[in-house]
């Protein structure tokens, strides 16, 4: 016999998937109601696209103003795009000032990734599994996972028996990369999905198989996971 589970209580109220512009954008509305709410973000820190994609020459392609926040007059005008089209570190500057100005931080769990989300019909409520082996519930989930957060792993041949150093733009490393010596083949420095540069010195890609981006040694601000 099924066990009913209508009493039971989620331990959440509401939680994001997400520490993009939407997922940011979100907490701050659901907040403001007043109600319990949680980020969860597999990246070491807020930003989404502009947390991960930091390869050099990275920018908007969109004017900038286009992603200022509208709810804050104050925001509005206090910020000054310094280009047309920003660079990739202005965009990540601001998406944290947002954070930082509306005390955002403290909702948001970083290097949490969900694994699965699974709907119980009889208790109304979302069971989430976490990469971490942790178990939330939560009675609504929203998913700001964007559009372009799962990247694309070219298949080239011989790029598994690759020596040299390889980086793919989306899981570009926060360190410098000295690219006049990734230029040269070496061995990698790097274990966990592959990091690399082709000795032609042209940005090239890791392994075929797509790296979780929890594995991924990457996080400017970094949070504890916690329940
Ligand atoms: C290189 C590049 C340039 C771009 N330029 C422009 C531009 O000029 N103008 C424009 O309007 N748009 C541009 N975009 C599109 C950009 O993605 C969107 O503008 C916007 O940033 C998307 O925000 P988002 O919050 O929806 O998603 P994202 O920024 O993708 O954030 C989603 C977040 O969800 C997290 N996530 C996903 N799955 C999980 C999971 N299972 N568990 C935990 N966390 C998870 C990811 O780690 C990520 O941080 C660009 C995109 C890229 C990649």
């Amino acid at each position: 016999m099924a066990i009913s589970r209508e009493n039971e209580s989620p331990r959440h109220e509401v939680i994001i998937i997400g520490a993009g512009v939407c997922g940011i954008y979100q907490l701050y509305r659901l907040l403001e109601l007043g109600i319990d709410v949680t980020v969860l973000e597999a990246g070491g820190g807020p930003g989404g696209t502009w947390y991960w994609n930091r390869y050099p020459g990275c920018r908007f392609d969109s004017e900038s103003y286009t992603y200022g926040y509208s709810f804050s007059k104050e925001l509005l005008e206090e910020w000054d795009w310094s280009e047309h089209f920003a660079g990739q570190p202005e965009t990540l500057r601001y998406l944290n000032h947002v954070v930082e100005k509306f005390d955002l931080r403290r909702h948001m769990q970083f290097n949490c990734k969900v694994d699965s989300a699974v709907f119980d019909d009889d208790a109304s409520y979302w069971t989430l599994q976490l990469a971490d082996g942790r178990t939330l519930t939560t009675r609504f989930l929203l998913t700001a996972i964007g559009m372009l957060s799962a990247p694309t792993m070219p298949l080239i041949e011989g790029v598994a028996s690759f020596e040299g150093e390889a980086y793919h733009t989306y899981y570009w490393p926060q360190e410098p990369v000295d690219t006049a010596a990734s230029s040269r083949p070496r061995r990698p420095r790097t274990s966990g999905p592959s990091m690399s540069r082709k000795p032609t010195g042209i940005p090239s890609c890791p392994r075929p198989s797509p790296g979780s981006p929890a594995t991924i040694p990457t996080s400017p601000a970094t949070t504890s996971c916690a329940t």
